[in-house]
């Protein structure tokens, strides 16, 4: 079955930064991520790459900023009091993930001062050329009640 769109796809992934050493990968965590292909849950460089691919395939796929997480910009730096950090042991480069009214949101720590910590809002992979390694393991129509939902359930996916 090939992956088209509103389809389940299950699937393992590796990225990094064209060149460089492996920034993440679904096998460090253990299950593979799952999605309902098309609806924008990945970059659209991914989605392009994969579509039309089948269960069992493992292939790379090279994807620029514009098609993965933009171009960085300037000016994007923010205060924040420390609190919204909780217990976390702050520094300088640190990647966090920050809850805000429109949801989870990675960003970058600049400096950590006594109250306040400086962040950039641009996502930790803005502007960057990202390789992805990607094994496809499942390919299935998605039910009803995903569909309606807009996710997956089950293994990978939502649990409720
Ligand atoms: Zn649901």
């Amino acid at each position: 079955m090939k992956i088209e769109k509103d389809r389940v796809v299950r699937f393992h992934y590796a990225v990094a930064e064209a060149g460089k050493e492996k920034l993440e990968s679904s096998r460090d965590v253990g299950a593979p991520l799952a999605i309902l292909f098309g609806r924008g849950q990945i970059i659209p460089g991914l989605e392009a790459a994969m579509e039309g691919r089948e269960a069992g395939e493992s292939f790379s796929a090279n994807v620029s900023p514009a098609e993965a997480y933009g171009e960085r910009k300037d000016g994007l730096t923010q205060r924040i009091p420390k609190k919204h950090f909780g217990d976390q042991k702050l520094a300088p480069g640190m990647q966090v993930v920050l809850q805000t009214n429109f949801g989870p949101r990675a960003v970058t720590v600049e400096k950590v001062g006594m109250s306040v910590v400086d962040v950039d809002l641009n996502h930790p992979m803005a502007g960057k050329n990202l390789e992805f390694d990607i094994e496809i393991i499942e390919v299935r129509e998605a039910s009803e009640e995903e569909l309606a939902h807009g996710h997956v359930h089950g293994e990978g996916g939502h649990a409720h």
